[in-house]
């Protein structure tokens, strides 16, 4: 059996809790064999080209999240090595018996994937909420993901990319783009005031998306001075700081920003407010922002409670609050391909330039990582790429 680079978390190797990052090592390549499971008919082997390196990866590389997932899912699998990551671009090199038939795709085919596998099976599987699966499963943290040469995956959530149309290293952020992209599939944002909470990586997604999609005027929200500055190039009309927060009360809205929107929007409130940071007083600008009427995005998280001021102002707004996970399957991926592949809009040109800027600085070669200099990359950068011997 042949073996292949990788970055792992391995439980029996390093602590959960007195550890950081993650470790590169050779380990076998996954294959293909029918005999011994039989859904592997419906699955394939891939060659990763690109994989992104992303919020919920520097969860796992500084330990402050999805460590009892990935507890829970090797100890259901009896073992103690995890391969993480789940944004990548690859080129399918074998295929199950049923693959073909089933799911039209063949060796040679590159793909991107859908990162939650869903069950199929549970009760919004069947009524067609796939991305709110009651059982899905994770790549890169409920199973083994792509910070590796090869992965093999379920053909069913596979998703074909032309590379004629989309340059590989933007190709292989479609899966956190296509997050932002169902953010901003919650309103129709055409014509409307949109503030956008927090321009980080998803935020500069959805900065480029509204304008995309028709928005009115974009107004961005952000603390991080560079970030600030990406999303005034990326194309909103204002990026405001937030403001101090009060130490008193450190989940509570900001009455210098409140102030400034009003300011802007002739007293009226932004028509979609989209939290994107996931702090608790950025939740309540963004409630408090939000026009009588408007729309509240939920995207950012933070575990355990968060604290609603004022929330008769939910109500007696009538305001209407989405929660945002994942992407539609498949119909987000089919906006966000129209989106990429439309060269027009400048949008590709515009993630590849500013948020990869041009992979200077952005990208590493698995063959070259090294974990000091690839903490700073991560650190330094809204988005990180790492290159595998397949582009
Ligand atoms: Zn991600
Ligand atoms: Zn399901």
């Amino acid at each position: 059996m042949s073996d292949m680079l990788a970055l792992t978390f391995d439980r029996s190797r390093e602590k959960w809790e007195s550890s950081t990052g993650l470790v590169r090592e050779r380990i076998p390549v996954p294959e293909l064999d029918e005999s011994s499971d039989g859904a592997d008919r419906s699955k394939v082997v891939i060659q990763v080209m690109y994989a992104g390196f992303c919020g919920s990866d520097r969860g796992i590389w500084w330990r402050k999240a999805f460590g009892d997932m990935i507890d829970d899912s090797l100890s259901e699998e009896g073992r103690d090595k995890r391969v993480v990551g789940h944004e990548l671009l690859g080129r399918i090199i074998a295929v199950g018996s049923r693959v073909g038939e089933k799911y039209n795709l063949k060796v040679g085919d590159v793909v991107s994937t859908e990162s939650h596998i869903v069950c199929g099976a549970c009760h919004q599987c069947r009524v067609g909420d796939l991305h709110v699966c009651a059982k899905d499963k994770i790549i890169g943290i409920s199973m083994d993901g792509c910070f590796a040469e090869y992965l093999k995956l379920p053909a069913k959530a596979l998703w074909p990319t032309d590379l004629g149309r989309i340059r590989p290293e933007v190709a292989a952020v479609q899966e956190p783009f296509g997050n932002a992209v169902h953010a901003c599939q919650h309103a129709d944002l055409r014509g409307q005031t949109v503030a956008i909470l927090g321009t980080g990586t998803i935020g500069l997604f959805a900065v480029l998306i509204a304008r995309g999609l028709g928005a009115g005027k974009i107004i961005g929200v952000e603390v991080n001075p560079h970030n600030a500055e990406l999303a005034r190039k990326l194309g909103c009309d204002e990026v405001l700081h937030p403001g101090a927060p009060d130490p008193e009360r450190p989940w509570a809205s900001s009455d210098a920003l409140h102030a400034k929107i009003m300011d802007l929007t002739d007293g009226v409130g932004v028509d979609v407010a989209m939290e994107m940071s996931g702090f608790n007083s950025s939740l309540n600008n963004a409630i408090r922002i939000a026009r009588r009427g408007g729309n509240v995005v939920a995207f950012g998280v933070k575990n355990g409670d968060a604290h609603i001021e004022d929330f008769h102002r939910v109500v007696m707004n009538g305001l209407t609050m989405h929660g945002v996970v994942g992407r539609q399957i498949f119909g987000t991926w089919e906006i966000t391909k129209s989106l990429l592949e439309t060269h027009s809009n400048g949008i590709q040109d515009a993630v590849w330039k500013h948020i990869l800027n041009e992979g200077k600085g952005t990208m590493v070669d698995i063959r070259d990582f090294e974990k000091s200099s690839f903490e700073q990359m991560i650190s330094n950068n809204p988005k990180a790429l790492i290159r595998f011997a397949g582009h």
